[in-house]
C-alpha cells in the first residue's frame, strides 16, 4: 500500500539528494548539501578555534620547509588558485595534521618525527591538500545532516552550540573537540591515492608516501588506539592501495624535477632554531632520485604520544 505522504517526503528527500551531488577531481560523485560559501566560512571558522587554543612553531627552518613543500604541492594540485595556507602548531607528542575547506592545512610538530623526510612530510600535505580538494569535510557535514534529521542546512553554523562538536569533528577537527568522527574509508584511500600523485608531481618521490605510513604505524604500535582508528582503513590496506597506486605516481615523478627524499627531518624545537639535518639529496632538477629505500626510520613515539591519524 502506497502511504502519500512518505511518499512525497521520499521524493523530496531524492531531490534534495540530487540537487546536492556534486562530481568532484577523479569523477567520484559526492553528496554535498552546503553551499560553498559555507563551506568556506566554517574552515575560516574552525581555523580560528584552533589557532586560538594552539601555539604556532616558531622554529624558522621547519617554517621554511613547511611553505616550500606546501607551495610546491599546492602549484601542481587541481586548485593551484586557492589562498593555501600552511601551518606548523608546537606540539612535540602530537602526530596529527588537518585541511580545513579553503586550503587552510594544519601540521603538528610531533608528526615531523614519523614523516622522516621532506618526501614524507610531502606525503603528509599531499593527502591533506587531497581532503581538502575533494571537499571531504563538507560532504562529512552533508553526511550528517543526513543521519541526524535536526541538523538542518541553517543549523550547520560553528556559533551554534547544539552542533558545534559536531560540525568541527565533520571538518576534521575532532581532536580539538573530542568528538572522535573519522573520514570514511573511502575519502582516506582517495586522499593516498591523489596525494602521492601531487607529491610526485610536486618532485617528491612517492615510494616514500610508503615508507611514511610504515613508519607512522610503527611509531604508533602498541599505542593505546583511539576509537577513530576503527574505522579507518586499516595500516595493511592503505599500504596495499599506495603501493597499488605507485606506478602510475612513479610515471608522474619521472617527469617531475625529482627531488628526491629530501631533507632527512626530526620533532623541530620549536623554541630555538634547531631541526632536521643535512640534506640528504641535493634539490637541483638534474640530480637522480635516490633509492626507494633509502627512506630511514622515524623515532618511536614518545610516551603520552596522541595517535590520531593525518587528516582528523
Ligand atoms: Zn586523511
Amino acid at each position: 500500500m502506497r502511504v502519500p505522504l512518505r511518499h512525497s517526503a521520499l521524493l523530496l528527500l531524492i531531490a534534495t539528494l540530487a540537487a546536492g551531488c556534486v562530481q568532484t577531481y577523479g569523477g567520484r560523485r559526492a553528496l554535498i548539501l552546503i553551499p560553498n560559501s559555507q563551506e568556506m566560512q566554517l574552515g575560516e571558522q574552525a581555523f580560528k578555534e584552533v589557532n586560538t587554543k594552539e601555539k604556532q612553531c616558531t622554529n624558522a627552518q621547519a617554517n621554511a620547509l613547511l611553505q616550500d613543500i606546501g607551495r610546491r604541492i599546492a602549484a601542481v594540485s587541481s586548485q593551484p588558485t586557492w589562498k593555501w595556507q600552511f601551518h606548523l602548531f608546537d606540539s612535540p607528542t602530537t602526530m596529527n595534521a588537518f585541511a580545513l575547506p579553503g586550503g587552510k592545512v594544519g601540521v603538528y610538530s610531533g608528526l615531523l618525527g614519523p614523516a622522516g623526510t621532506a618526501a614524507g612530510l610531502a606525503a603528509v600535505i599531499g593527502h591533506e591538500v587531497a581532503h581538502a580538494i575533494q571537499r571531504h569535510g563538507a560532504e562529512r557535514v552533508s553526511r550528517a545532516m543526513i543521519v541526524d534529521a535536526g541538523l538542518k542546512a541553517a543549523d550547520v553554523s560553528l556559533s551554534n552550540g547544539a552542533y558545534h562538536d559536531k560540525i568541527m569533528a565533520a571538518m576534521g577537527m575532532g581532536a580539538n573537540v573530542g568528538l572522535m568522527l573519522p573520514y570514511s574509508r573511502d575519502m582516506e584511500l582517495e586522499a593516498d591515492r591523489l596525494g602521492l600523485l601531487f607529491m610526485a608531481r610536486a618532485g617528491y618521490d612517492p615510494a616514500h608516501a610508503v615508507a611514511f605510513w610504515q613508519r607512522f604505524g610503527k611509531a604508533t604500535a602498541g599505542q593505546k588506539t583511539p576509537e577513530l582508528l576503527s574505522t579507518h582503513p586499516a595500516n595493511q590496506r592503505r599500504i596495499d592501495g599506495l603501493k597499488a597506486a605507485l606506478p602510475e605516481a612513479q610515471r608522474v615523478y619521472a617527469a617531475s624535477a625529482r627531488l628526491g627524499a629530501g631533507m632527512a627531518l626530526t620533532v623541530p624545537n620549536c623554541a630555538a632554531n634547531v631541526f632536521g639535518s643535512a640534506p640528504t639529496t641535493a634539490a637541483p632538477a638534474a640530480t637522480p632520485a635516490p633509492s626507494r629505500a633509502a627512506a630511514p626510520r622515524g623515532p618511536s613515539a614518545p610516551a603520552g604520544t596522541k595517535v590520531s591519524r593525518p587528516g582528523h
